[in-house]
Protein backbone atom coordinates (compact mmCIF):
# COMPACT_ATOMS: atom_id res chain seq x y z
CA UNK A 1 0.00 0.00 0.00
CA UNK A 2 1.13 3.72 -0.69
CA UNK A 3 3.11 4.76 2.62
CA UNK A 4 2.19 7.58 4.49
CA UNK A 5 5.19 9.29 5.42
CA UNK A 6 5.48 9.51 9.18
CA UNK A 7 6.85 12.26 11.30
CA UNK A 8 9.95 10.75 12.14
CA UNK A 9 10.94 9.73 8.24
CA UNK A 10 10.60 13.25 7.14
CA UNK A 11 12.39 14.67 10.45
CA UNK A 12 15.14 12.21 9.44
CA UNK A 13 15.30 12.63 5.83
CA UNK A 14 15.09 16.59 6.72
CA UNK A 15 18.59 15.85 9.00
CA UNK A 16 20.65 14.10 6.59
CA UNK A 17 20.59 16.84 3.75
CA UNK A 18 21.49 20.54 4.16
CA UNK A 19 18.65 22.24 1.67
CA UNK A 20 15.90 24.31 2.32
CA UNK A 21 12.86 21.85 3.06
CA UNK A 22 9.98 24.06 2.42
CA UNK A 23 8.52 20.96 0.59
CA UNK A 24 9.15 18.47 3.68
CA UNK A 25 7.36 21.24 6.31
CA UNK A 26 4.61 20.88 3.91
CA UNK A 27 4.70 16.79 3.79
CA UNK A 28 4.64 17.48 7.31
CA UNK A 29 1.57 19.79 7.56
CA UNK A 30 -1.05 17.79 5.11
CA UNK A 31 -4.39 16.46 6.37
CA UNK A 32 -4.66 12.66 7.29
CA UNK A 33 -8.41 12.47 7.79
CA UNK A 34 -11.82 12.83 5.70
CA UNK A 35 -13.12 14.86 9.06
CA UNK A 36 -10.40 17.25 8.62
CA UNK A 37 -10.61 17.48 4.88
CA UNK A 38 -14.01 18.19 4.90
CA UNK A 39 -13.94 20.57 7.78
CA UNK A 40 -11.34 22.48 6.10
CA UNK A 41 -13.63 22.46 3.29
CA UNK A 42 -16.85 23.73 5.03
CA UNK A 43 -18.50 20.41 4.13
CA UNK A 44 -20.63 18.66 6.79
CA UNK A 45 -20.11 14.75 6.86
CA UNK A 46 -23.41 14.59 5.37
CA UNK A 47 -22.75 15.74 2.46
CA UNK A 48 -20.35 12.83 1.84
CA UNK A 49 -20.59 9.26 2.14
CA UNK A 50 -17.18 8.43 4.14
CA UNK A 51 -17.23 6.01 6.92
CA UNK A 52 -13.54 5.82 7.54
CA UNK A 53 -13.43 1.98 6.80
CA UNK A 54 -11.78 3.16 3.14
CA UNK A 55 -8.99 5.39 4.53
CA UNK A 56 -7.86 2.72 7.19
CA UNK A 57 -7.10 0.53 4.06
CA UNK A 58 -5.55 3.62 2.28
CA UNK A 59 -5.24 6.42 4.21
CA UNK A 60 -6.29 10.29 3.25
CA UNK A 61 -3.31 12.64 2.29
CA UNK A 62 -3.34 16.04 0.91
CA UNK A 63 -1.32 18.86 1.20
CA UNK A 64 -2.70 22.24 2.04
CA UNK A 65 -0.96 23.51 -1.53
CA UNK A 66 -3.51 20.89 -2.93
CA UNK A 67 -6.38 22.07 -1.13
CA UNK A 68 -6.39 25.76 -1.56
CA UNK A 69 -7.35 24.80 -4.95
CA UNK A 70 -10.51 23.33 -4.07
CA UNK A 71 -13.85 25.26 -3.87
CA UNK A 72 -15.23 25.64 -0.75
CA UNK A 73 -18.22 24.10 0.53
CA UNK A 74 -18.68 21.72 -2.52
CA UNK A 75 -18.90 18.41 -2.50
CA UNK A 76 -18.77 17.94 -6.41
CA UNK A 77 -15.51 19.39 -6.35
CA UNK A 78 -13.21 17.63 -9.16
CA UNK A 79 -9.76 18.31 -6.29
CA UNK A 80 -11.16 16.51 -3.71
CA UNK A 81 -13.49 13.65 -5.62
CA UNK A 82 -9.83 12.94 -6.31
CA UNK A 83 -8.39 12.68 -2.87
CA UNK A 84 -11.38 12.07 -0.49
CA UNK A 85 -12.06 8.57 0.82
CA UNK A 86 -15.53 7.12 0.51
CA UNK A 87 -18.16 3.96 1.28
CA UNK A 88 -17.81 3.43 -2.74
CA UNK A 89 -14.50 1.75 -2.14
CA UNK A 90 -15.67 -0.92 -0.08
CA UNK A 91 -17.77 -2.77 -2.55
CA UNK A 92 -15.19 -4.40 -5.15
CA UNK A 93 -16.33 -5.35 -8.42
CA UNK A 94 -15.27 -8.72 -9.62
CA UNK A 95 -12.91 -7.34 -12.62
CA UNK A 96 -11.53 -5.14 -9.95
CA UNK A 97 -7.82 -5.98 -8.93
CA UNK A 98 -4.58 -5.29 -6.23
CA UNK A 99 -2.29 -5.41 -9.12
CA UNK A 100 -3.85 -4.65 -12.04
CA UNK A 101 -1.36 -4.05 -14.51
CA UNK A 102 0.70 -7.01 -13.49
CA UNK A 103 3.47 -5.26 -11.92
CA UNK A 104 4.47 -8.26 -9.93
CA UNK A 105 4.92 -10.17 -13.04
CA UNK A 106 7.92 -8.23 -14.08
CA UNK A 107 10.12 -7.71 -11.35
CA UNK A 108 13.17 -8.40 -12.30
CA UNK A 109 14.95 -7.19 -8.94
CA UNK A 110 13.72 -5.86 -5.54
CA UNK A 111 11.89 -2.30 -6.74
CA UNK A 112 12.74 -2.97 -10.57
CA UNK A 113 9.96 -3.41 -13.10
CA UNK A 114 11.09 -4.74 -16.53
CA UNK A 115 8.12 -4.27 -18.69
CA UNK A 116 8.64 -2.37 -22.30
CA UNK A 117 11.59 -3.71 -24.28
CA UNK A 118 14.21 -0.36 -23.82
CA UNK A 119 13.00 1.01 -20.57
CA UNK A 120 13.11 0.14 -16.96
CA UNK A 121 11.52 0.85 -13.85
CA UNK A 122 12.50 1.82 -10.60
CA UNK A 123 9.99 1.80 -7.64
CA UNK A 124 12.26 4.85 -5.83
CA UNK A 125 9.75 5.47 -3.02
CA UNK A 126 6.46 4.02 -1.60
CA UNK A 127 5.40 7.51 -0.57
CA UNK A 128 3.48 10.31 -1.65
CA UNK A 129 2.46 13.58 -1.53
CA UNK A 130 -0.79 13.00 -2.13
CA UNK A 131 -2.88 10.07 -2.00
CA UNK A 132 -5.29 9.48 -5.07
CA UNK A 133 -7.97 7.41 -4.74
CA UNK A 134 -7.88 5.73 -8.22
CA UNK A 135 -4.57 4.92 -7.92
CA UNK A 136 -2.85 1.60 -9.54
CA UNK A 137 -0.13 1.02 -7.58
CA UNK A 138 -2.66 1.48 -4.11
CA UNK A 139 -2.08 -2.26 -3.07
CA UNK A 140 1.29 -2.08 -3.82
CA UNK A 141 3.68 -3.63 -1.81
CA UNK A 142 6.11 -1.14 -1.55
CA UNK A 143 7.77 -2.90 1.87
CA UNK A 144 9.58 -5.00 -0.08
CA UNK A 145 10.96 -2.31 -2.17
CA UNK A 146 14.62 -0.64 -1.79
CA UNK A 147 15.03 1.40 1.39
CA UNK A 148 19.03 2.47 1.33
CA UNK A 149 21.12 3.53 -1.86
CA UNK A 150 22.45 0.06 -1.16
CA UNK A 151 19.69 -1.81 -1.81
CA UNK A 152 19.43 -0.94 -5.03
CA UNK A 153 22.80 -2.16 -6.04
CA UNK A 154 21.36 -5.22 -7.87
CA UNK A 155 18.83 -3.32 -10.00
CA UNK A 156 21.88 -0.92 -11.04
CA UNK A 157 23.93 -3.98 -12.09
CA UNK A 158 20.72 -5.47 -13.62
CA UNK A 159 20.79 -2.05 -15.67
CA UNK A 160 24.74 -2.29 -16.72
CA UNK A 161 24.20 -5.81 -17.75
CA UNK A 162 21.45 -5.57 -20.30
CA UNK A 163 22.71 -3.32 -23.30
CA UNK A 164 19.61 -2.83 -24.85
CA UNK A 165 18.02 -1.03 -21.98
CA UNK A 166 18.42 3.05 -22.72
CA UNK A 167 15.68 4.41 -20.85
CA UNK A 168 15.18 4.31 -16.59
CA UNK A 169 11.88 5.59 -15.07
CA UNK A 170 12.18 6.75 -12.09
CA UNK A 171 8.62 6.35 -10.43
CA UNK A 172 6.88 5.12 -6.98
CA UNK A 173 5.47 6.27 -5.19
CA UNK A 174 6.41 9.44 -6.00
CA UNK A 175 10.30 9.79 -6.55
CA UNK A 176 10.78 12.99 -5.50
CA UNK A 177 9.68 12.73 -2.12
CA UNK A 178 12.96 11.14 -1.55
CA UNK A 179 15.87 13.90 -0.56
CA UNK A 180 17.57 15.70 -3.35
CA UNK A 181 21.21 14.21 -1.89
CA UNK A 182 19.64 10.73 -2.66
CA UNK A 183 18.44 11.58 -5.62
CA UNK A 184 21.87 13.37 -6.92
CA UNK A 185 23.52 9.81 -6.26
CA UNK A 186 21.11 7.24 -7.69
CA UNK A 187 21.59 10.19 -11.10
CA UNK A 188 25.49 9.63 -10.51
CA UNK A 189 25.34 6.20 -10.78
CA UNK A 190 23.02 6.08 -13.61
CA UNK A 191 25.03 8.60 -15.55
CA UNK A 192 27.67 6.30 -15.67
CA UNK A 193 26.06 3.54 -17.71
CA UNK A 194 26.93 3.97 -20.90
CA UNK A 195 24.34 2.59 -22.82
CA UNK A 196 21.38 4.65 -20.84
CA UNK A 197 20.19 7.48 -23.07
CA UNK A 198 16.96 8.86 -20.90
CA UNK A 199 16.17 9.49 -17.57
CA UNK A 200 12.31 9.52 -17.61
CA UNK A 201 10.79 11.33 -13.89
CA UNK A 202 6.56 9.83 -13.26
CA UNK A 203 5.24 12.97 -10.63
CA UNK A 204 2.94 14.41 -9.08
CA UNK A 205 4.69 16.46 -6.29
CA UNK A 206 5.52 20.02 -8.68
CA UNK A 207 1.52 19.95 -8.77
CA UNK A 208 -0.07 19.31 -5.49
CA UNK A 209 3.87 21.00 -3.77
CA UNK A 210 5.00 23.15 -6.57
CA UNK A 211 7.68 24.18 -3.88
CA UNK A 212 9.40 20.54 -4.12
CA UNK A 213 11.15 22.00 -7.78
CA UNK A 214 13.53 23.91 -5.27
CA UNK A 215 17.30 24.54 -6.09
CA UNK A 216 18.70 21.74 -4.95
CA UNK A 217 16.71 19.60 -7.55
CA UNK A 218 17.08 21.96 -10.54
CA UNK A 219 21.08 21.24 -9.35
CA UNK A 220 20.83 17.23 -10.24
CA UNK A 221 18.12 17.36 -12.67
CA UNK A 222 20.29 20.36 -14.99
CA UNK A 223 23.60 18.05 -13.83
CA UNK A 224 22.88 14.79 -15.64
CA UNK A 225 23.88 14.02 -19.17
CA UNK A 226 20.76 11.90 -19.45
CA UNK A 227 18.29 13.55 -22.06
CA UNK A 228 15.56 14.79 -19.23
CA UNK A 229 11.78 13.63 -19.39
CA UNK A 230 9.18 14.89 -16.61
CA UNK A 231 5.68 13.49 -17.00
CA UNK A 232 3.38 14.87 -14.61
CA UNK A 233 0.06 13.69 -13.52
CA UNK A 234 -3.01 16.43 -13.52
CA UNK A 235 -6.56 15.42 -14.19
CA UNK A 236 -7.95 18.68 -14.16
CA UNK A 237 -7.45 21.87 -14.97
CA UNK A 238 -8.18 23.64 -11.68
CA UNK A 239 -4.75 21.63 -10.10
CA UNK A 240 -2.76 24.48 -12.08
CA UNK A 241 -2.34 27.72 -9.78
CA UNK A 242 0.69 30.36 -10.05
CA UNK A 243 2.59 27.81 -8.18
CA UNK A 244 2.84 24.69 -10.66
CA UNK A 245 3.22 27.21 -13.44
CA UNK A 246 6.88 28.57 -11.49
CA UNK A 247 7.45 24.48 -10.82
CA UNK A 248 7.11 23.79 -14.91
CA UNK A 249 8.87 26.56 -16.02
CA UNK A 250 11.88 25.78 -13.66
CA UNK A 251 11.70 21.65 -14.68
CA UNK A 252 11.94 22.80 -18.35
CA UNK A 253 14.63 25.82 -17.46
CA UNK A 254 16.35 22.65 -16.24
CA UNK A 255 16.14 20.61 -19.84
CA UNK A 256 13.53 18.65 -19.16
CA UNK A 257 10.50 18.22 -21.71
CA UNK A 258 7.54 18.20 -19.21
CA UNK A 259 5.01 16.10 -20.14
CA UNK A 260 1.45 14.85 -18.82
CA UNK A 261 -0.83 12.25 -18.18
CA UNK A 262 -4.14 11.97 -17.43
CA UNK A 263 -6.85 8.93 -15.75
CA UNK A 264 -10.23 9.27 -17.10
CA UNK A 265 -12.30 9.99 -14.19
CA UNK A 266 -15.76 10.14 -14.06
CA UNK A 267 -17.70 13.43 -12.39
CA UNK A 268 -13.88 14.09 -12.13
CA UNK A 269 -12.73 15.05 -15.76
CA UNK A 270 -15.60 13.03 -18.04
CA UNK A 271 -16.66 16.02 -19.86
CA UNK A 272 -15.79 17.96 -23.30
CA UNK A 273 -15.22 21.10 -21.29
CA UNK A 274 -12.95 19.72 -18.27
CA UNK A 275 -10.82 17.63 -21.20
CA UNK A 276 -10.23 20.62 -23.69
CA UNK A 277 -9.54 22.90 -20.70
CA UNK A 278 -7.06 20.99 -19.42
CA UNK A 279 -5.16 20.04 -22.49
CA UNK A 280 -4.73 23.45 -23.51
CA UNK A 281 -3.84 24.93 -20.52
CA UNK A 282 -1.25 22.23 -20.31
CA UNK A 283 -0.12 23.01 -24.54
CA UNK A 284 -0.06 26.82 -23.26
CA UNK A 285 2.56 26.09 -21.20
CA UNK A 286 4.69 23.92 -23.32
CA UNK A 287 3.30 20.62 -21.70
CA UNK A 288 2.40 17.93 -23.87
CA UNK A 289 -0.50 15.98 -23.15
CA UNK A 290 0.61 12.44 -24.32
CA UNK A 291 -1.36 9.80 -22.58
CA UNK A 292 -5.17 9.94 -21.06
CA UNK A 293 -5.38 6.45 -19.52
CA UNK A 294 -8.67 4.71 -18.84
CA UNK A 295 -8.72 3.76 -15.32
CA UNK A 296 -6.54 0.53 -14.26
CA UNK A 297 -9.31 -1.52 -12.49
CA UNK A 298 -7.18 -1.58 -9.12
CA UNK A 299 -9.46 -2.79 -6.30
CA UNK A 300 -11.61 -0.01 -4.64
CA UNK A 301 -11.57 2.27 -7.68
CA UNK A 302 -14.30 1.28 -9.86
CA UNK A 303 -16.79 4.30 -9.14
CA UNK A 304 -14.27 6.19 -10.84
CA UNK A 305 -14.45 4.16 -14.50
CA UNK A 306 -15.73 5.44 -17.25
CA UNK A 307 -17.00 3.38 -20.67
CA UNK A 308 -14.78 3.23 -23.33
CA UNK A 309 -17.29 4.75 -25.51
CA UNK A 310 -17.76 7.33 -23.63
CA UNK A 311 -14.24 8.38 -23.78
CA UNK A 312 -13.80 7.54 -27.88
CA UNK A 313 -16.49 9.91 -27.94
CA UNK A 314 -14.55 12.61 -25.42
CA UNK A 315 -11.40 12.97 -27.58
CA UNK A 316 -13.30 12.87 -30.75
CA UNK A 317 -14.80 16.13 -29.69
CA UNK A 318 -11.20 16.86 -28.33
CA UNK A 319 -10.17 16.29 -32.20
CA UNK A 320 -12.61 18.53 -33.36
CA UNK A 321 -11.32 21.47 -31.09
CA UNK A 322 -8.07 21.23 -30.33
CA UNK A 323 -4.43 21.16 -32.40
CA UNK A 324 -3.44 17.65 -32.56
CA UNK A 325 -1.00 17.67 -30.61
CA UNK A 326 -3.02 18.91 -27.54
CA UNK A 327 -5.29 15.85 -28.00
CA UNK A 328 -3.69 12.89 -25.87
CA UNK A 329 -3.70 9.15 -26.94
CA UNK A 330 -6.67 7.28 -25.44
CA UNK A 331 -4.83 4.43 -24.42
CA UNK A 332 -5.19 1.17 -21.50
CA UNK A 333 -2.68 -0.64 -19.72
CA UNK A 334 -2.89 -4.64 -20.29
CA UNK A 335 -0.88 -6.87 -18.07
CA UNK A 336 1.38 -9.02 -20.07
CA UNK A 337 0.98 -6.40 -23.52
CA UNK A 338 4.53 -5.01 -25.12
CA UNK A 339 3.34 -1.54 -25.02
CA UNK A 340 0.06 0.53 -23.67
CA UNK A 341 -2.96 -0.31 -25.84
CA UNK A 342 -4.59 2.67 -27.93
CA UNK A 343 -8.20 2.51 -27.73
CA UNK A 344 -9.73 3.18 -30.90
CA UNK A 345 -12.78 3.75 -32.75
CA UNK A 346 -14.37 0.42 -34.44
CA UNK A 347 -14.03 1.91 -37.92
CA UNK A 348 -10.42 2.55 -36.99
CA UNK A 349 -9.43 -0.87 -36.00
CA UNK A 350 -11.49 -2.19 -39.09
CA UNK A 351 -9.05 -0.14 -41.33
CA UNK A 352 -5.92 -1.64 -39.16
CA UNK A 353 -7.02 -4.90 -39.58
S1 LIG B 1 -1.43 8.28 -8.58
FE1 LIG B 1 0.73 8.80 -8.22
S2 LIG B 1 0.69 10.39 -6.65
FE2 LIG B 1 -1.33 9.46 -6.67
S3 LIG B 1 -1.22 7.88 -5.06
FE3 LIG B 1 -0.68 6.88 -7.00
S4 LIG B 1 1.55 6.96 -7.16
FE4 LIG B 1 0.89 8.45 -5.58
Amino acid sequence: MTEVPTESDIASEAAITTETSTWKNSMKLAIRDSKTLMDALGLAPEQMAANGLAEQQFPVFVPLEFLSRMRQKDPTDPLLLQVLAQDTEMDIAQSYHQDPVGDSLVEVAPGLLHKYRGRVLMIVSGACAVHCRYCFRRHYPYNTAPKRFEDWLPSLDYIRNDSTIHEVILSGGDPLTVTDDRLAELVEHLDAIPHLARLRIHTRLPVVIPQRVDDALCRWLSATRLSKWVVLHINHANEIDGGVVDAIRRLQSCGAIVLNQAVLLRDINDSVKALSELCERLVNLGVLPYYLHQLDRVAGAQHFEVDESQGLHLVSELAKRLPGFAVPKYVVEISGEASKSPILPEHRLAFLE
